[in-house]
């Protein structure tokens, strides 16, 4: 499983994430929802380093990354061992759909050619773009695109998946395709954490959600439990604002 303790992170005299604690076990599904601008992208990017934290612990498995003693060499192990979906899929837009997806197996896992093109295949097979494998972005329609991009983070097989609202950047049409992407992936058990906005896929996909603030994790539990009963104020307003 995953253990974040006293995860901190300031840009400038903004403190952004308070002292945030967090457990992931091992193929748990977890939802962040919460209000724009509290801190929910910097926490998963500070998860794998994207941004760095000020201070914290975070356990992956067997490794453990101080933020405070951090070297380049636990950063990359970490980074291994997680995988990003972005909002924006942040596709390379020279590479091709299965270049996109071989290059991290190459560069960070350090498959071979072969074997990174064996992979891609199978993953783009999984996420019916076989036939587009040798499509440049430009020419995938978003839900295409973002499908690459979990893709490239489900041939990666990291212990940890991060997705920072995968469909909010996606016109209408396209948002059902990637959801039922992310359906697939879940069925695997795969641990996820995901940022959304889509209350009603958070309830459906989700063993656990958890609610934050204000950099701060206000409020968490299971679906029936945190959308139906939720206890804190902050949790009711926003999900009265959100539903
Ligand atoms: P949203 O729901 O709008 O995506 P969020 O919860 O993901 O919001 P963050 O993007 O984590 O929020 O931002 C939290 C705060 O940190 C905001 O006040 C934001 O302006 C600030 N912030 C984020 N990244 C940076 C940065 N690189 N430099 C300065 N401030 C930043
Ligand atoms: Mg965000």
């Amino acid at each position: 499983g995953i253990t974040i303790s006293g995860l901190t992170k300031s840009f400038g005299s903004t403190v952004v994430l308070k002292d945030i604690s967090l457990d992931i076990a091992q193929g748990e599904r977890v939802v962040i929802i919460g209000p724009s601008g509290t801190g929910k992208s910097t926490l998963l990017r500070c998860l794998n380093f994207l941004d760095a934290p000020d201070a914290g612990i975070i356990r992956i498995g067997d490794m453990s990354v101080d933020a405070a003693t951090a070297k380049r060499a636990d950063i990359l192990a970490l980074r291994r061992r997680t995988s990003f979906v972005f909002q924006n899929y942040a596709l390379f837009a020279n590479k091709t759909a299965r270049e996109n997806i071989t290059q991290a197996l190459i560069t960070v896992q350090g498959y071979s050619k072969a074997e990174a093109n064996a992979r891609a295949d199978a993953t783009l097979r999984e996420t019916g773009l076989f036939e587009k494998a040798d499509s440049y972005p430009a020419a995938l329609s978003g839900g295409q695109q973002q499908r690459v991009g979990i893709g490239r983070a489900m041939a990666l097989d990291a212990d940890l998946m991060l997705f920072d609202e995968p469909t909010s950047a996606l016109d209408p049409e396209w948002v059902g395709e990637v959801l039922d992407l992310m359906r697939r992936v879940a069925e695997k058990r795969q641990t996820m954490l995901i940022v959304t906005h889509e209350i009603q896929f958070a309830r459906e996909i989700a063993d656990r959600i958890v609610f934050m603030d204000e950099g701060r994790i206000v409020e968490q539990g299971p679906p029936a439990e945190l959308l139906d009963a939720p206890k804190d104020p902050r949790t009711q307003s926003f999900l009265r604002r959100v539903t």
